[in-house]
């Protein structure tokens, strides 16, 4: 098998041992993006000299022992992530020629540990979506069928690990944007617990569901980015101070004694009966190779997608009021008072997306129906929250599916922005609630498009979801599918 199509451990070894150098492997992957690209269009910003510049230096650390545990493994970013010295656009005209000063903390640690950034990859404008087409420089493709949307929003980060154009990647999850496209492009994706990773330089969609996690192509590899990126930050003050445990050591253990819970929330009308039956294929596996299953129910389920498209627009339009053609981004040089330049700026920079939502936000928190509203939705997300806490009293985790239907085709649901909110209706609770959330592939649909496992846990219970997902893995070996069809 070629380079590109290694995982971060395989490639680690090879590296360390130097049957292959920083340069040489960064080079292999720079040169599937020339030939893939064209086709997938999951970067916005490509830096192949800076990239080699980094493998350059990579490698002297590997030849003197020095290297941290991603030295010389070629990485993509969501491009909603700050990084030094390279555009971090947010999918946004908005922020099109937008440098950043500093790198974000999850960043940095990456760089740290040796990773080779290649660029920084398309995404859903400001995270906004669930399929990027609401990028404004065009979507990334489902690399298993680039007729179809990879997810969103990040989509960039999924299609980019599926196709090979990197070894890993880094994305945001605010209502399933992590775990939707891993699951959409059939490789691993994982939301932490609010406060496990630092969101310091993570540009804000809605503060309070924001996290940052890993796209990887097995879970041994989203071990180990975890490892990387996890722990405590003084620039967030929404970081938890917690011990960070060698998440690896969880790959190894069985499931005997664990108990897991299936929604039957999950499992309603609009279910798609090809998704139904692969994860229930999944379930059947996890219970013969030692869980046991239960029936749970989390019963405010019907009401998360409504509290999610107030609160997250709510956050959303009070983060997003910061980019006024005054202090960051574009700015209308046309208008003759400072009015009109707000006005304009944001006409101009922003997308009907990004509008829709500051436009419901503003509505929901202005005074005369902030109690009806934001308020109401706060309220009921606590008792979301609740669902959770009661049933993980019980249960150490919870199996579903990750989206109610397989991807559809790009342009389906252009005009549709409501069906597209309500495909999320099996992700957004674990944002609401903070707790971590796992997609790991486990089928296909009859159209050869991957389908994902969503295995969720109680708050920093991040290892039992990666034994979990690890054990099904191993039966599985749906990772090894996933090369060279393009
Ligand atoms: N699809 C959801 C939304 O559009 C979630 C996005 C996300 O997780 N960033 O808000």
């Amino acid at each position: 098998m070629s380079l590109h199509g290694l995982t971060i451990h395989e490639l680690r070894e090879m590296l360390a041992q130097r049957q292959v150098s920083a340069v040489e492997l960064t080079r292999d992957v720079l040169h599937r993006i020339e030939k893939v690209e064209d086709k997938v269009k999951a970067y916005i910003t490509l830096d192949p000299e800076g990239a080699i510049e980094q493998a350059e230096a990579a490698d002297i650390k590997l030849k003197e022992g020095t290297g941290g545990p991603l030295c010389g493994i070629p990485l993509s970013i969501k491009d909603v992530l700050c990084t030094a010295g390279m555009p971090t656009t947010c999918g946004s005209r908005m922020l099109e020629n937008f440098i950043p000063p500093y790198n974000a903390t999850s960043v940095m640690k990456l760089k740290e540990a040796g990773g080779v950034l290649l660029g920084k990859v398309a995404m859903d404008e400001f995270a906004m979506g669930s399929t990027s087409e609401n990028c404004a420089f065009g979507p990334p493709k489902n690399p298993w069928n680039t007729e179809y949307i990879c997810g969103g929003s990040s989509g960039g980060s999924a299609a980019s690990v599926a196709a090979d154009e990197c070894i890993a990647s880094l994305g945001t999850d605010t209502g399933g944007s992590i775990r939707q496209p891993a699951s959409h492009c059939g490789v691993v994706g994982l939301k932490p617990t609010y406060g496990r990773v630092s969101r310091y330089g993570l540009v804000a969609f809605a503060s309070s569901l924001d996290q940052i996690g890993p796209l990887t192509k097995d879970v041994t590899d989203c071990a180990l980015m975890m490892n990387v990126i996890s722990g405590y930050d003084v620039k967030d003050s929404t970081s938890v101070n917690q011990q960070v445990p060698d998440f690896r050591k969880a790959l190894t253990e069985g499931l005997q004694g664990m108990k897991v819970g299936i929604p039957k929330e999950y499992f309603s009308k609009g279910l798609d009966p090809e998704v139904e039956k692969a994860v229930q294929q999944s379930i059947n596996i996890l219970r013969e190779i030692g869980a046991e299953t239960v029936e749970v129910s989390l019963p405010h389920t019907d009401y998360c997608v409504a509290v999610y498209y107030i609160i997250a627009p709510a956050e959303a339009s009070s983060n997003l009021a910061r980019y006024d053609g005054v202090r960051y981004g574009f700015r209308d040089k046309s208008s003759d008072t400072l009015l009109d330049m707000y006005k304009n700026s944001r006409s101009q920079g922003l997308g009907a997306e990004v509008k829709r939502r500051i436009i419901i936000g503003t509505y929901g928190l202005s005074s005369g129906y902030y109690d009806a509203y934001y308020k109401k939705a706060s309220q009921v997300r606590t008792l979301i929250t609740e669902d959770f806490k009661e049933v993980f009293k019980t249960c150490d985790l919870l199996a579903s599916p990750v989206t109610p239907t397989p991807a559809w085709k790009l342009g389906e649901k252009a005009d549709d922005p409501l069906s597209v909110y309500l495909s999320d209706i099996l992700t957004i609770s674990a944002n609401l609630a903070g707790i971590p959330g796992i997609s790991v592939p486990c089928g296909f649909s009859g159209a050869g498009l991957p389908i994902g496992l969503q295995i969720q846990g109680a708050h920093f219970q991040e290892e039992k979801l990666l034994k979990a997902a690890y054990n099904l893995e191993q039966r599985l070996n749906i990772s090894q599918l996933r090369t060279e069809y393009l």
